[in-house]
């Protein structure tokens, strides 16, 4: 693999991924220098660190954070910090940060009469470096990183992972993998016959299971003593039911180690799971809330930490014929529109032969937050909103089994972001405090790459402005699920406000605080302890408002964990 490929394909993994939620494509520039000179400036900014802590050149310290990468990428990377070591000795002297090296690189640069760039605060001698670069720079174009020799390739591949929402291994074309990662099994319950399309997770039993597990729950076969099929004496009366989200990077759980971002932290076992990472978007649907199946961190303890908790999860343990019975179809930046274009239809369920399911929709704020600057016509309205909304709904009752139960969620109050970081220390300023959030959102926003410009803004009104389109954007689905209440002969559908809201009061109650259930890289996710908290949440608002959605407790639970053990596990 080429040298500069696998640096790329690193640096697209840490810091692209994080600002381009919304399908900007890699090769995009952006303004003043866009998503490329944010790698550039992070990774310098991250190896001149590293420099420091270790008294070493930038040199030594790019090389000393390619050994933290796993191979191949190691050898690799060295390959690529060789071959732009004399670039970097030339850009980066005392006088410079990261922000003007990267500016004398060409990977950044200042679009005429606005103010540059930067995240790190700049040295008194800055001006000097600047006008160097205008006296060596006769054009304002960057480099792009894709377009240097043989990255393409891996960029592609890369912008291929991140479009595709459908499992990339599924031989039978039911939508179950046995592959783990590109949407297979992290994302929707392993197949148990990847031969036989009506063999999946959540399908009504085919012949009660009696000489093979055709609904994957690991349940199958004749008791001799009584000559009756398991799946008919354990599961029969159960009411099983399998729970699903159409949502965004908030549900399918958006997470980026602080580690990589903290030159004091970094360590080689915190790189460890990075292929595995951009297989799956770098999200994390098996600790999320809605479709967590792992209880605990344990494998991931390097880059991952905090408690598990999910509605499937609890779903399994009231019943256990619901076991593999999950589907995450989230995708980050995901808002109404895209959704019902095309995300929708990644989410597979047969009317007539699988089991009822219960559905979230959650769309939590890419409807108010992405986009480009100077107008807020990226904003979805009111009325697209609800035409959206209502075209998944009408997707959906072509697809629902009778008995199944549709969340309409409404959008979460972002202005509490701003609120609980501005003032907090950002993981890439860890070494000398010197980068807060408002820094970094400042920053974001310069180079037009911010996941969410409409609150991860410094500008009070602009908040203020998003916050206000995202009521409105709540009511709307309200006033939708209100109209078309009895429309759907499958499905009750209800609207609940965003349980994050309600998670985050309870926190504060309890002498939390909010900062502590956000993600510290991206500054916009809800983390671990955030997604676990808010499973808690809304199961116990289902148990106490909606009993009848998450079905009766089966009294054969112990009876099938002592018969058939771990059902088949998850992987
Ligand atoms: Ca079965």
């Amino acid at each position: 693999m080429h040298a500069i490929a696998t640096i790329c394909f690193f640096l697209s993994l840490g810091l692209i991924s994080t600002v381009s939620i919304e399908k900007i494509p890699f090769s995009r520039y952006g303004t003043n220098g866009g998503t490329n000179c944010a790698v550039c400036t992070v990774v310098l900014g991250l190896a001149e660190q590293l420099s420091v802590i270790h008294n070493e050149t930038v040199i030594k310290g790019l090389e000393r954070l390619c050994k933290f990468l796993p191979e191949p990428y190691q050898g690799a990377c060295k390959e690529f910090a060789d071959f732009i070591a004399a670039d970097i000795i030339r850009s980066f002297s005392k006088d410079d940060t990261a922000d003007t090296a990267c500016h004398k690189m060409s990977f950044c640069f200042t679009e005429p009469k606005t103010e540059m760039c930067h995240i790190f605060p700049l040295k008194p001698k800055y001006k000097d470096q600047l006008e160097f670069i205008q006296a060596h720079k006769s054009h304002r174009v960057g480099i792009k990183i894709c377009d240097l020799p043989g990255i393409k390739k891996i960029c592609d591949w890369i912008d291929n992972i991140f479009s595709k929402h459908d499992p990339a291994v599924d031989l039978d074309g039911d939508f179950h993998s046995v592959y783990q990662t590109l949407r297979g099994t992290s994302w929707r319950g392993k197949d148990c016959n990847d031969n036989q399309k009506s063999v999946h997770p959540g399908a009504k039993p085919i012949d009660n299971d009696k000489s093979f597990d055709s609904n994957c729950n690991g349940i199958y076969g004749v008791n001799p003593s009584s000559g009756r099929a398991y799946e008919e004496e354990l599961c029969g009366n159960s009411q099983p039911r399998g729970v699903a989200v159409l949502g965004d990077s908030i549900s399918a759980h958006f997470h980026l180690p602080r580690e990589w971002f903290n030159s004091t932290e970094m360590s080689l076992s915190v790189f460890e799971p990075l292929v595995f990472m951009a297989e799956n978007e770098l999200d994390w649907p098996e600790f999320s809330t809605v479709t967590a199946f792992m209880n605990n961190t344990q494998k991931f303890h390097n880059v991952l930490h905090g408690p598990v908790d999910s509605v499937y999860l609890r779903m399994f343990d009231r019943n256990h014929c619901n076991h593999r019975d999950y589907q995450n179809i989230a995708v980050n930046g995901a808002r109404s529109s895209s959704m019902a274009d095309s995300i929708q239809f990644s989410f597979k369920r047969n009317i007539s032969h699988d089991q009822p399911v219960v559905v979230f929709y959650a769309l939590v704020g890419n409807d108010v937050c992405n986009g480009h600057h100077d107008t807020f016509n990226y904003m979805t309205t009111v009325d697209e909103m609800k035409n959206k909304s209502l075209n998944t709904l009408n997707f959906l009752a072509k697809t629902l089994p009778k008995g199944s139960h549709v969340f309409v969620t409404g959008l979460a109050d972002g202005a509490i972001l701003y609120k609980a970081l501005s003032d907090r220390i950002h993981p890439i300023g860890s070494l000398r405090n010197d980068v807060t959030y408002s820094d970094f959102y400042d920053y974001f926003n310069c180079l037009e790459i911010s996941p969410c410009l409409g609150w991860m803004n410094t500008n009070a009104t602009i908040r203020e402005l998003t916050t206000k389109r995202a009521v409105e954007l709540s009511e709307a689905l309200k006033d939708v699920v209100t109209t078309h209440q009895s429309s759907f002969s499958n499905f009750k559908v209800y609207y609940v406000e965003n349980p994050i809201n309600q998670v985050l009061v309870e926190w504060t109650k309890q002498g939390g605080e909010d900062w502590q259930l956000l993600e510290p890289v991206d500054g916009f996710h809800s983390n671990q302890l955030g997604q676990a908290m808010t499973a808690k949440t809304l199961w116990s608002n289902l148990e106490k408002m909606y009993p009848d959605v998450i079905g009766p407790e089966n009294p054969n639970n112990a009876k099938i964990k002592a018969l058939f053990g771990n059902q088949g596990g998850y992987l």
